[in-house]
C-alpha cells in the first residue's frame, strides 16, 4: 500500500528558489579574489545561477555532463554550482592544492567538460589544459578588465576556444531557465577523496543525498543553522562540499560570509569581526592559524559563538582556547568525502552539559555521535562487531542515504560489506555513550607486537606541549615489534628542545608500550591538500630512517641467539588497566570478555553518573600511574635529522613530475581491459564487440560432407608434394574455429558445468570475434598458397576458408547491429523509484555469489559502454520498452494476465500471491544456461491497474538484451 502524499523530487535547485523566495534580501559577502568585498542577495544569486544555466546550455552542456571548478569560496562559485545542478549537469569541483599532474588526471577521469575558475587558478589551467582534450572552455570568474590579456598555454591544445570572461559570458543570458523536473537520484556533484591514503576516488553524490545531508546538517545538534546565524565556511567548497554549507546557508536563510583566496588568521579575523560572523566550519590547522594571530595581536572575538571542526583531529589545546579565551564553543566533528561528509559529532549530551566543563572535555575531544540518518558499526578484522565499551579499537563502518555506494566508474570495486556498510578505513572506539573516537587511519596504525597503537592520540597529546607548532607520528619497522612508533615535532618559532622534554610530557598520558621510540626535530610537517598531515609523503621521506631501538634490538637478538636466552622484552602491552578510557588493554582481550552486542543501548545518564561517582577513584588511579621511563636513547637534534631527511623540495617535484607516478595503481581501465571510449556518445559509434547470445544459431554450416569431395581431388594428385593441402586445412579449421567455440561453450555451459565466466564471457564474447578477425588473415594466405600449389586442385578450401569467415564476420556484425545497444547489465526494471526487491526466497536461491540486486547502481568499469552510469539511465536508452504498465481492467485481472504471461514463457513461479499483487519467477536462456529473476508487482491505479516488473541475472555483466527481451515480452503479453 503507497502512501498518498505529494512526491516532490528532492532536488537542490528547491533550496535556493527557496531563498530566493522567502530570503531574497539575506546577504551573501564574499571577498573577491580581485581585492574588494562584494555583496549581493540570494536573490542576485539564484538570478545569476540562472543565467549560468543558460550559458551551459548554449556551451552544450546536457544532463549528466561533468562541469568542473577549479575555484575558491566565492559568491560566483555558489551561483555556478547551483546553476551546473538546476539542469542536471554534474558539478566536479577539483581541488587547486593539489599538484598540476594530479588535478589534470581527476578533471580527465571526471569527464570534465568545461571549467569554472579564479584568476589565481590560470597558472594551473596553463599546465592541464593542453592534458583535458575535451575542455574546450575555461570560464574565469572575473570581469572584463581583469582578464589576462596574454594567456599562454604550457602545451599544444588544438581543441581549446580560450579564456571565457564569466561576468560577460552571463550578462548575455537570460535568466530565464526551467530548473530540475528529473528523478532526485539524479547525480549534482563529483569530488575526488583527497588522495592523502591512497588513489583519488570520485564520489558522485546525487540530488537526493546532498538535499537529505542539508536537512541532517541543520539539526540543533549537528550545525544547528538558523535564518539568524552568519555563517562563514572557512572550509573550501572543493573539500567534501564545504561540509554542505553552500546548501544549509541558502536553506535555512543564515547570511553566508565567503572568504575567497585569504584564508590567513588575520584575514578571517577580519571577516568574523565586521561582518558579525556567528557560526563557522574548518580545518584544525586553519584554526590554529587564527588563534595564533589573536594571540599576538591580543584580538577578540565579539559575535562569534560556534565553531565546527573536523578534517582531522582537533587538538585539546585549540577547543579550549576557543571556549575558554574567547567564549567560542567547539564542535569536534568527523566526516569525509564519501560521506557528504558529515558522519558524527561531538554535540554535548544533556547529561554531559551537568558535568563540570574539565570532565566533559574527554568527550569533546572524540569525534562524536551519529545524526539521525547515519548508522554506524565497529568491526573486527572478521566483520565481527565489537563491544562499544571506548576501548576495543575497531573498522569503523557506516551506513546511509547520504553515504557514497560506490565510487566513479566503478573504481575500488565493491565498497560496501554485506549489509551495505562502506568501511571508513578509520580504526575507532565507541563508547558507553555512544561517542565515536578515531584512533587513526587504518593505514596509519602503527601496529607493534601484534597490538594497535594510536597515532592521533599521540599527537594530540604531543601537540599540546607548549613548545610544539604540530606533531605527526608514524610507525617505522623494528626487527622486534614490526612497527614502533616514532614522533616528529616541528617547534614554534624561536623554540628549541630536546627528546626527553617530549617524552616526559608524554609520561603518563599514554601506556609505556606506547611511548614513542624517538622524537625527531623537523621544520615542516607536510600537510595534504586539505589541510591534514600528510604521512605518505612523511613516512616516504623517512624510509631510511632507522630506530636506534632497533639496532639495540637486533643485537640483543643475536646475544640472545648466541647464548639461548630469550631476547629481552621491551614493549610488552601492560595489563588491562581498570582506568576509565585508558587505552591499554588489547582488543582480543576486551572482545572476548564482552557479551556480543550488536545494537548497544547508550545510555548517557547511566554513564555520566558512574563517571561522576568513578571520578575520584579514576583521578587517583591516573596520579598512581606514573611509570618509570624507558631509558632514553642519544638526543636526536633538528640539525641531524635535517641531514637524514631528503630536501622537501625534491620530494614534492618528484611526486609531481609524472602522474604515473603519482598514482601508480589508477590506470583509467584495467590494463587488459579495452580502452574506454572518451564519452559515452563515443561509445555508442565505437565497433561493439559481439552480438546477441543467440548467435550460435546462426553460425555458418560446418565443413561437412562436402569437404570430403575433395578428396578425389587429393588422389588425383598422387599425394605426392602437396605442401598446400595442409595449410589451407588450417585455414578451413581456423575459419570454422569461431563458430565451433561459441557452440562448444554454449553447450559445455549449458550441460557440461562450465564455467560462465569462461563459457560466455572469454570464449563467446572475446575471444570468438577475435579469431573470426584473425582468420581474415589466414585465409588471404590461404587465397595464395592455393595460388602457388595450383588453384585448379585447391580453389575450394581457400574459398571454404574465406567463405565461412565472411559468413561468420557477417552474421556477427549483424547481430552486433541488432543487439548493439543491449545494456551491459543483467538489471532490466520498469520503476526506478521504487525499485522491485526480490523475496527472501529468491535471494536464497540466487546464492551468495550472485549480482547483487541494488536500488539503482551505477555501472562499474568493466561495463565499458555505460561505465559510470545509473542503470536506470542505461535502461531508460537501451530498453525504452520497460516502462510502468497501465491498464484498464482490475488487479486482480492484470495479475491473472501476468500469471499467464510467465508462465508462457516457460518460466518457473516461486511467488504467487494475488493478495499483495506480487509474482515472482526464475528463468533459464536455452543457450549457456544462464539464470535470471522475474518479480512482478501489480497495483491498484485510478486507472485500473498498474503493473511493474523487473528481471535480474544472478552472473554480473552484460546479458545482451536477454532480461530487456523478458520484460518487453510479459509487458506485451500482458497488455494485449
Ligand atoms: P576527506 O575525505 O579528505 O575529508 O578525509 C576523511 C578522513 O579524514 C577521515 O576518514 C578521517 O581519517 C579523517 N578525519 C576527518 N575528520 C576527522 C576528525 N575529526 N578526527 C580525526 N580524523 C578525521
Amino acid at each position: 500500500m503507497q502512501g498518498l502524499m505529494q512526491h516532490g523530487a528532492l532536488t537542490l535547485d528547491k533550496i535556493i528558489d527557496h531563498a530566493a523566495q522567502w530570503h531574497g534580501g539575506r546577504e551573501v559577502v564574499t571577498r573577491s579574489v580581485e581585492g574588494p568585498i562584494v555583496r549581493t542577495t540570494y536573490r542576485e544569486i539564484h538570478d545569476r545561477a540562472k543565467r549560468v544555466s543558460n550559458l551551459l546550455l548554449a556551451l552544450g552542456i546536457k544532463p549528466g555532463d561533468r562541469v568542473g571548478t577549479l575555484a575558491w569560496n566565492t559568491g560566483r562559485h555558489i551561483e555556478t554550482w547551483y546553476g551546473i545542478m538546476g539542469i542536471g549537469a554534474v558539478c566536479h569541483t577539483l581541488n587547486p592544492r593539489l599538484f598540476p599532474e594530479q588535478i589534470a588526471w581527476i578533471a580527465d577521469h571526471g569527464g570534465d567538460k568545461v571549467i569554472f575558475t579564479d584568476l589565481t587558478f590560470l597558472p594551473i589551467i596553463a599546465g592541464i589544459i593542453p592534458r583535458l582534450p575535451n575542455v574546450e572552455h575555461v570560464i574565469v570568474f572575473t570581469d572584463r578588465d581583469h582578464m589576462p590579456e596574454n594567456f599562454q598555454l604550457a602545451g599544444e591544445a588544438p581543441h581549446f576556444k580560450g579564456l571565457l570572461c564569466y561576468e560577460d559570458l552571463i550578462a548575455e543570458q537570460s535568466a530565464d531557465c526551467v530548473w530540475g523536473g528529473f528523478d532526485e537520484g539524479t547525480a549534482a556533484g563529483l569530488c575526488y577523496t583527497s588522495g592523502t591514503t591512497g588513489d583519488p576516488k570520485g564520489v558522485m553524490y546525487s540530488h537526493r543525498s546532498n538535499f537529505l545531508h542539508t536537512f541532517i546538517t541543520m539539526q540543533p545538534d549537528v550545525m544547528g543553522l538558523s535564518q539568524r546565524d552568519v555563517i562563514l565556511p572557512v572550509v573550501p567548497m572543493f573539500h567534501a562540499n564545504a561540509w554542505g554549507v553552500a546548501f544549509s546557508a541558502p536553506a535555512t536563510g543564515a547570511k553566508i560570509v565567503m572568504p575567497g583566496a585569504r584564508m590567513d588568521g588575520a584575514a578571517i579575523h577580519e571577516l568574523l569581526e565586521t561582518e558579525g560572523v556567528t557560526f563557522s566550519a574548518a580545518v584544525p590547522t586553519v584554526w590554529q592559524m587564527l588563534l595564533q594571530h589573536l594571540e599576538s595581536t591580543n584580538g577578540t572575538i565579539s559575535t562569534l559563538k560556534k565553531v565546527v571542526i573536523g578534517g582531522a583531529a582537533c587538538p585539546e589545546t585549540i577547543i579550549r582556547a576557543f571556549q575558554e579565551k574567547y567564549g567560542v564553543e567547539v564542535v569536534h566533528a568527523w566526516g569525509m568525502t564519501e560521506t557528504s561528509p558529515v558522519g558524527t559529532l561531538s554535540t554535548m549530551t544533556d547529561a554531559l552539559e551537568k558535568l563540570p566543563y574539565d570532565q566533559q572535555m574527554p568527550y569533546r575531544l572524540k569525534q562524536g555521535r551519529p545524526p539521525m540518518g547515519v548508522e554506524l558499526k565497529l568491526t573486527d578484522d572478521d566483520g565481527k562487531a565489537l563491544p562499544h565499551d571506548g576501548k576495543a579499537f575497531g573498522h569503523l563502518k557506516i551506513r546511509g542515504p547520504i553515504i557514497a555506494a560506490e565510487y566513479f566508474r566503478g573504481a575500488g570495486g565493491k565498497i560496501l560489506d554485506e549489509d551495505g556498510f562502506f568501511d571508513t578505513g578509520d580504526v575507532a572506539t565507541i563508547d558507553e555513550m555512544g561517542f565515536m573516537q578515531i584512533t587513526d587511519r587504518a593505514k596509519d596504525v602503527v601496529k607493534s607486537g601484534g597490538e594497535w597503537i594510536s597515532t592521533i592520540e599521540i599527537e594530540n597529546i604531543a601537540v599540546g606541549h607548549p613548545k610544539a607548532a604540530l606533531a605527526a607520528v608514524i610507525g617505522v619497522p623494528h626487527p622486534k615489534w614490526d612497527e614502533r612508533p616514532i614522533l616528529l615535532v616541528k617547534l614554534k618559532e624561536g623554540e628549541t628542545a630536546t627528546k626527553e622534554e617530549f617524552l616526559d610530557f608524554l609520561q603518563g598520558k599514554i601506556a609505556k608500550w606506547w611511548m614513542p621510540d624517538d622524537v625527531v626535530f623537523v621544520d615542516e610537517i607536510p600537510l595534504g591538500a586539505t589541510g591534514k598531515i600528510d604521512k605518505k609523503v612523511i613516512r616516504q621521506r623517512m624510509k631510511d630512517y632507522v630506530l636506534p631501538t632497533a639496532v639495540a634490538a637486533a643485537g640483543a637478538a643475536t646475544l640472545a641467539a648466541a647464548d639461548g636466552a630469550a631476547a629481552p622484552v621491551l614493549y610488552a602491552p601492560e595489563p588491562a588497566s581498570e582506568e576509565i578510557g585508558e587505552p591499554d588493554e588489547p582488543v582480543e582481550e576486551v572482545a572476548a570478555e564482552a557479551e556480543p552486542v550488536l545494537e548497544p543501548a547508550h545510555e548517557p545518564e547511566v554513564v555520566a553518573a558512574r563517571i561522576l561517582a568513578s571520578e575520584a577513584v579514576a583521578t587517583e588511579a591516573a596520579e598512581a600511574e606514573v611509570s618509570e621511563p624507558e631509558p632514553a636513547s642519544e638526543p636526536v637534534t633538528a640539525e641531524a635529522l635535517a641531514a637524514s631527511l631528503p630536501d622537501p623540495e625534491p620530494v614534492a617535484q618528484a611526486v609531481a613530475q609524472d602522474p604515473e607516478d603519482v598514482f601508480p595503481h589508477a590506470p583509467l581501465v584495467e590494463p587488459d581491459a579495452k580502452p574506454l571510449a572518451p564519452t559515452p556518445e563515443a561509445a555508442f559509434d565505437a565497433p561493439p564487440v559481439f552480438v546477441a547470445e543467440e548467435a550460435p544459431l546462426a553460425m555458418p554450416i560446418q565443413p561437412g560432407r562436402k569437404a570430403k569431395a575433395a578428396k578425389p581431388d587429393k588422389a588425383a594428385s598422387g599425394g605426392k608434394g602437396d605442401w598446400a593441402s595442409p595449410i589451407l586445412l588450417v585455414a578451413v579449421l581456423v575459419a570454422a574455429l569461431p563458430a565451433v567455440l561459441i557452440v562448444g561453450a554454449a553447450l559445455g555451459a549449458r550441460f557440461g558445468g562450465l564455467d560462465k565466466a569462461i563459457a560466455y564471457d572469454l570464449l563467446t564474447r572475446d575471444l570468438a570475434p577475435r579469431i573470426a578477425w584473425l582468420s581474415l588473415g589466414t585465409d588471404v594466405l590461404a587465397l595464395i598458397v592455393a595460388m602457388i600449389g595450383g588453384i585448379g586442385r585447391h580453389w575450394k578450401r581457400a574459398v571454404l576458408a574465406l567463405g565461412m569467415t565472411a559468413a561468420t564476420l557477417g552474421v556477427l556484425l549483424v547481430a552486433t547491429s541488432l543487439g548493439g545497444r543491449a545494456a551491459p547489465v543483467g538489471d532490466v526494471a520498469t520503476d526506478w523509484k521504487a525499485p522491485l526487491a526480490f523475496s527472501e526466497a529468491v535471494m536464497n536461491a540466487r546464492g551468495e555469489a550472485a549480482a547483487p540486486v541494488l536500488d539503482d547502481p551505477s555501472l562499474p568499469v568493466g561495463s565499458e559502454l555505460f561505465a559510470g552510469r545509473r542503470v536506470a539511465e542505461v535502461n531508460a536508452e537501451t530498453c525504452p520498452a520497460a516502462r510502468t504498465l497501465v491498464l484498464e481492467r482490475s488487479p486482480a485481472d492484470a495479475y491473472e494476465a501476468a500469471k499467464t504471461a510467465v508462465q508462457a514463457k516457460g518460466l518457473k513461479l516461486v511467488t504467487d500471491d494475488p493478495i499483495d499483487g506480487r509474482l515472482e519467477a526464475g528463468g533459464e536462456s536455452f543457450w549457456f544456461g544462464m539464470r535470471d529473476d522475474l518479480v512482478i508487482r501489480v497495483r491498484p491505479d485510478t486507472a485500473g491497474a498498474r503493473v511493474d516488473i523487473r528481471s535480474v541475472a544472478r552472473d554480473a555483466g552484460g546479458d545482451l538484451g536477454r532480461n530487456c527481451g523478458r520484460v518487453s515480452g510479459i509487458l506485451k503479453v500482458i497488455g494485449g
